[in-house]
């Protein structure tokens, strides 16, 4: 299962944090933004692909995932890189 990938314009502002349910998000630094700041990063041993991280991210900061075979919707609209 494609996981939603965080880019490195994120600004750790944590939205996407409190928006998981499964608490696979957290703000680390060993991944930093391009900033050389805290950066969202998945867990991916807890992340279900449930993407209600994408629309929490005032930055679309993340994007990609697909649930099963069916693109998502909420990730249509999202520049990918
Ligand atoms: S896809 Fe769902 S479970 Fe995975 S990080 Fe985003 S909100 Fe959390
Ligand atoms: S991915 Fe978006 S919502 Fe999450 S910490 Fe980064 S900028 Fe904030």
């Amino acid at each position: 299962m494609p996981l939603p990938t965080i880019h490195n314009h994120c600004t750790g502002c944590g939205r996407c944090v409190a928006a998981c349910l499964f608490t696979a998000l957290s703000l680390e630094t060993e991944q930093p933004n391009g900033f050389g700041q805290k950066r969202a990063v998945i867990a991916e041993d807890r992340c279900t692909g449930c993407l209600a991280c994408l629309p929490a991210c005032p930055y679309q900061a993340i994007s990609g995932g697909t649930y099963g075979d069916v693109e998502c919707c909420m990730g249509s609209n999202r520049t990918k890189s």
